[in-house]
């Protein structure tokens, strides 16, 4: 035998410690989160990544309510897409 029984004990140990550091070690966690935006003037709105899903947002709230509400997309200085209720009043109109 090569090994007697304390060396072979001890040999485990080694491997034990070096796998319990290898496990300690930090991992680093990606973030998600763009590096550079604007602060969103409205966050309590939602933010839609793009004008397809604004517009299927809007598409979606229209078919299901029967009054239809006139929302309206607009493009927000944090990048994202917000709905607006906001209803642009025709010049002259009263
Ligand atoms: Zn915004």
């Amino acid at each position: 035998m090569p090994f007697d029984d304390d060396e072979l004990e001890e040999f485990y140990r080694r491997i034990e410690s070096r796998t319990e550091a290898a496990n300690a070690r930090p991992r680093r966690r990606r973030r998600s989160v763009p590096p550079v935006q604007f602060t969103c003037p409205t966050p309590e709105k939602i933010a839609y990544p793009s004008l397809a899903a604004v517009t299927g947002a809007i598409l979606a709230i229209a078919g299901q309510s029967r009054s239809r509400p006139s929302l309206r997309s607009y493009e927000c200085v944090c990048g994202a897409w917000h709905l607006t209720s906001a209803i642009p009043r025709p010049p002259g109109s009263r």
